[in-house]
């Protein structure tokens, strides 16, 4: 029996039936990303059931000297849960542990194993009138530890911070396979390095999460969602800043979208329809929640106090706002389904940026504007969290001579473009990954261009908790040889 037959032959009476598949069928969705970008192959898939079959699980696969790629929702944006195409990993799914243990409205917690859905949580925690206040495209498939391994961000960053903000406590599966329990929600706690936060973002490169304890916040009381069309992102800004100081801090979200985006949404997601009849060269989302502490005018009458003096400035152009629920769920599919509608049309290069706040309306039209003067037939433009100086900005590859064109424009200048919309978010004092992190897409840019220092750190605290490099191989962690040439 071969090494690997070996231990596929012990994972499997460790794991049962439900637990371990060498099934192609089976296997295939998960064995390429969301985007399409990358395809892998497995050794087998596992789903263990519990945090203690993750843990024999990895005392198994480390004496036998066996890579694992840990995957939730397969959701992700930068190709972190893909294995690479030696087919050498196990592919270990965490979707199978989806049981929230615990969901406490007094202390407003909920501990949710790591395949818990984020959609899932939502409706548990409104059942006890509360929420979980993060929100996101994916979220009938992002799972908690999805969304822990990739400090995952969304629509409501702007009031709530990203999922760093929401963990209480993490209990993780360590590469020895001990478990690291920490899931008791300590508000404070100094006892020298706090290894939650290390394996926050960690993209499962130093630790299988098994279970997350989560803030829950009071259920919304009284909401209002209005869609703004404006001139240009310098506007959009100028109107959050006039909100928030007129209202504080009640905005929950404040998304902008081009025009552009906003077309192929209405193009190809069914059922949708442009809130307000003016075609802008700019679009936002906003909403304004309360809970029920809350005193005085209603959300609505507060978005339209902000919005009458947004007119009045000459910063908005057309809105119109939400008349009722059914509304405002229509108003937030247009956002939600923005990556969907990208991705239909065609080869792309997306990156999810980050500069401070301040430069972004410059960033989003100058950078776009050069962007496409520089790499002729090619559109560039962006969506996303204005609020958090995050944006989703989008290079989409000449598509004049169809698809295959573009596609082998992708291959020959993708490079070049990508390097240089880096190199514009490195002069503007930004990152290059706000919040869908590094995965395998953004490996090479990441040491590229990221200091020595921090990268002989990231090299460092991964040799010392995954000695023998079996946590994601080729995602997050540059190898040694690449990096700045400096
Ligand atoms: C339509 C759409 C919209 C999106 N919008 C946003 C957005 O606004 N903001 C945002 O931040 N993201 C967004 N995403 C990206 C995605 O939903 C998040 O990155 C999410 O956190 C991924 O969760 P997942 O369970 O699908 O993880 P996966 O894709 O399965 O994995 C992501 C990474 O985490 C690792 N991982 C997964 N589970 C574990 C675990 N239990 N332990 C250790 N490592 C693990 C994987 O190895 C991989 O590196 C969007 C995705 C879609 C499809």
């Amino acid at each position: 029996m071969g090494e690997n037959e070996a231990f596929l032959a012990e994972a499997a009476a460790l794991l049962g039936e439900r637990g371990l598949t060498r099934d192609a069928d089976l296997l295939q969705p998960w064995l390429t990303d969301w985007r399409g970008r990358f395809t892998g192959r497995a050794l087998a898939m596992a789903s263990p059931a519990s945090t203690e079959d993750v843990s024999a699980l990895m005392k198994l696969c480390a004496r036998h000297g066996v890579p694992v790629v840990p995957q939730g929702g397969n959701s992700g944006m930068s190709g972190g849960a893909t294995p690479d195409e030696s087919g050498h990993a196990l592919l270990l799914s965490l979707r199978r542990m989806n049981a929230i243990r615990r969901l406490d409205p007094q202390a407003r917690e909920a501990t949710c194993e790591a395949g818990v859905i984020l959609q899932t949580l939502h409706e548990a925690a409104a059942a006890q009138d509360l929420r979980f206040p993060l929100t996101l495209g994916g979220k009938g498939s992002a799972t908690i530890g999805g969304l822990v391994s990739t400090n995952a961000g969304g629509t409501q960053v702007l009031r709530h911070g990203s999922m760093r903000a929401q963990v209480l406590g993490i209990e993780a599966v360590l590469a020895d396979g001990s478990v690291f329990d920490a899931l008791v929600p300590l508000k404070k706690d100094n006892r020298g390095f706090d290894l939650k936060q290390l394996l926050i973002g960690s993209e499962g490169t130093l630790g299988i999460v098994t279970a997350a304890s989560l803030r829950l916040a009071p259920a919304i009381a009284d909401r209002a969602v209005a869609w703004v069309g404006l001139a240009d992102p310098a506007q959009a800004l100028a109107l959050l800043r006039l909100m928030e100081a007129r209202l504080g801090p009640v905005i929950e979200g404040f998304e902008v979208m081009a025009a552009d985006t906003l077309g192929f949404i209405l193009e190809v997601i069914p059922g949708t329809r442009a809130p307000i009849e003016t075609r802008t060269a700019w679009n936002a989302l906003i909403e304004i929640d309360l809970d029920s502490a809350d005193s005085g005018p209603s959300a609505q009458e507060r978005m339209e106090m902000a919005l009458a003096e947004g007119f009045e400035q000459g910063l908005v152009v057309d809105a119109a706002i939400a008349a009722n629920e059914t509304q405002a769920e229509a108003f937030w599919k247009l956002r939600e389904s923005a990556s969907e509608a990208e991705r239909a049309q065609g080869p792309a290069l997306q990156f999810d940026i980050s500069v401070p706040i301040a430069g972004m309306p410059r960033f989003m039209t100058e950078v776009a504007a050069a962007c496409e003067a520089r790499f002729p037939g090619t559109t560039a433009s962006s969506f996303g969290h204005l609020g958090d100086g995050n944006v989703h900005f989008h290079v989409r590859a000449p598509m004049g001579q169809g698809i295959e064109a573009a596609r082998r424009w992708l291959a020959e200048r993708g490079q070049d473009a990508t390097e240089y919309v880096n190199d514009q978010v490195v002069a503007a004092g930004g990152s290059i990954s706000a919040e869908h992190g590094i995965g395998q897409m953004k490996i090479g840019e990441f040491a590229r261009l990221t200091a020595p220092a921090q990268l002989n750190a990231v090299r460092a605290i991964k040799a010392a908790l995954d000695p023998q490099g079996l946590f994601n191989p080729g995602k997050l962690v540059p190898l040694a040889s690449a990096g700045p040439a400096h």
